[in-house]
């Protein structure tokens, strides 16, 4: 386990194995609809890989990035598009793909823009799922794994850009966001 880690919440083969999970049940549900998968940036990256390839159906893929909380571990409440889709999502089954909800404002807003885009639909695929965190009501569609209300690190997840490259998920030591 990395240093600055106090416990390992998930370890790679339990994603994985939860992430396969989810891929089977995206390809029954979407069968037909070659559904447009969304990456939100950079969050998101390791579980829209990993995802993918357990998807047995058409699909495309295309990738947005949303401002962060920066090099902060709470959320500044503003949503900034950084990057968007290369194309319009007009008539197009959208699923965004987002590494954790946790106020849900960044999905809400998400959601909003693509049905003023005129998305079909828009469904919402969490890797992680904080609900003690929510400020507005937002439910993602499909969720990995609940999480307790700590910040978690690791399998795309940052503390100040780092930590993204972990293979597991865990709870950051009090310590190294006190230091920075
Ligand atoms: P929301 O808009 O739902 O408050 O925030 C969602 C985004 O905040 C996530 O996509 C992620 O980038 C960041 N975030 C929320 N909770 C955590 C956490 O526990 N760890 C990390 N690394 N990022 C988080
Ligand atoms: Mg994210
Ligand atoms: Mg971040």
């Amino acid at each position: 386990m990395h240093p600055d880690l106090e416990r390992v919440l998930f370890t790679e083969e339990q994603i994985l194995a939860r992430v396969r999970e989810l891929g089977a049940q995206l390809s029954r549900d979407f069968a037909g609809r070659n559904p447009l998968f969304v990456c939100i940036l950079k969050g998101a990256v390791l579980f829209m890989a990993d995802l993918v390839k357990r998807i047995d159906i058409p699909m495309e893929m295309d990738f947005m990035a949303t401002s962060s909380y920066g090099e902060s571990s709470k959320s500044s409440g503003v949503v900034r598009i950084l990057k968007d889709l290369d194309r319009g999502v007009e008539g197009r089954d959208v699923i965004l793909v987002e590494d954790i909800v946790d106020s849900g404002l960044t999905l809400a807003h998400l959601r909003d823009l693509l049905y003023h885009r005129r998305a079909q639909s828009v469904t919402i695929v969490a890797l992680f799922d904080k609900p003690e965190g929510r400020a507005v009501d937002i439910q993602p569609d499909y969720v990995g794994f609940q999480v307790p209300n700590e910040f978690i690190v690791g399998y795309g997840l940052d503390f100040a850009e780092r930590y993204r490259n972990l293979p597991y998920v865990g709870v950051l030591k009090r310590e190294v966001y006190a230091r920075s």
